[in-house]
Formats: structure tokens, sequence, C-alpha cells
């Protein structure tokens, strides 16, 4: 079997192992193979397409990188990056901070997108409340919680996670990678919670294409 060393698109581990599991040499060009990989941090895939100049032997028996045998060249390999999206129905300028937050995840630049994460959580709840704007952060989804616009869950959930820019005992810390990422669960559950929910029930009511009878 192949090996490769691969930053992983899906962990986001550098250099990790890499094992081959199959390939496919190509019905159009036989030059060229598909070679399909897994992850040995996440198990997660990777494709790696190569040109293989003596037609050849099959690479899921081949010892070692096949890349650096020279028998074989890489000429593309995919999933490049994974960029996640913003759950639906996010208004447009939160789901961008979502987005950047998750590619600076993706380069494993954990302050970066900690804070970018907490952009988009403090620009939605905002958005959501803005007889609340001038409240910390933590404070707005405390009420919000109170009043049930969020679960209480949610509510005391965001007192065990770094949300507080003005927390004095983390200001001057990085965020962790284990921080940005739970960072990154909690605003997804609360963009989910406040935008796509009401948005899915706001289109049940109202199926595509249908006259609204209010207006
Ligand atoms: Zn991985």
């Amino acid at each position: 079997m192949a090996q490769i060393r691969h930053d992983c698109p899906h962990c986001g581990t550098r250099k990790s192992a890499f094992t081959s599991f199959g390939e496919r040499r190509s019905h159009i060009n036989s030059s060229y193979t598909i070679v399909a990989y897994y992850c040995h941090s996440c198990g997660s895939g990777v494709l790696y397409e190569y040109f293989y100049k003596s037609g050849g032997a099959g690479f899921t028996k081949m010892e070692g990188n096949p890349a650096q045998t020279g028998a074989a060249q890489v000429t593309n390999y995919y999933p490049q990056t994974i960029e996640r999206t913003a759950p639906k129905h996010t208004p447009e300028n939160v789901a961008e901070f979502f987005r950047q937050g998750s590619v600076a995840l993706q380069s494993r630049s954990w302050d970066a997108a900690g804070m970018t994460f907490r952009k988009a959580l403090d620009v939605s709840t905002k958005e959501l409340r803005s007889d609340l704007a001038k409240e910390r952060l933590v404070d707005r989804i405390d009420q919000m919680a109170k009043d049930g616009t969020v679960t209480p869950e949610l509510g005391k959930w965001a007192h065990e996670i770094r949300i507080s820019g003005n927390d004095a005992a983390h200001e001057d810390q990085p965020f962790s990678e284990e921080e940005a990422n739970t960072l990154m669960g909690f605003v997804d559950l609360f963009l989910t919670y406040t935008f796509t929910l009401p948005g899915r029930l706001a289109e049940r009511r109202q199926p595509p294409g249908a006259v609204d009878e209010t207006s």
C-alpha cells in the first residue's frame, strides 16, 4: 500500500500519515490513475491523481510515496480545503464571518478562528436583539435564554465557552484548538436554532410558489 504524508483537509492534522486503499486507472488516458487514501488521524479520505509514466504496477501494492519513487507525478488532489458554510437561513453578513472562521480553523489559526466565530455570534445576536446591542455578548445571550429567544441549555452552554472578549483572564491568551472548535460547535447550533429552524418553519407554512394571502 502506498503511503503519503498530507495535511489533512478534514481534521487539520499537519503531515498526517495516509495509506492507499483503492485506485482506478483513467479509461480516457491510461497514464493517469486516481488513488484513494485514508487519514490515520481521522479516517477520512482524499483522492490523488497521478501521471504514471510506465503504465504501471498497482499503487496499492506499492510501498512508500509513489511521487518520491519517481514512478509517478502528482497532478492533482482533492479536497484541497473544506469550507464549512453557515447553517441555512443565516443572514449573509453572519454567514460570511462563519465561513471565514471555518477557513481559519482549516489553516489551524485557532485564535483567528475563535475571534471570527465570536464575531459571527456577536453580530447574529445583535441582529436578533438590537435592543440588547449594548450588553456584553454573554449577558445578551443570558437575556435571550431568559425570554425564550434561545433555549436555556444554549444559554448555559454560553457560560462554559470563551465568548466574552472582555474576560480579563482570557483577553491576552490566544484561543486553543479545543476552544476554537467548541466555539464553532456552539455558533453552529446557535445559528441553527435562531435562523434555520424558524426559516424552515416559514418555508413550510408557505410552500414555494404559493400566493401569500396575507398581503
Ligand atoms: Zn484527518
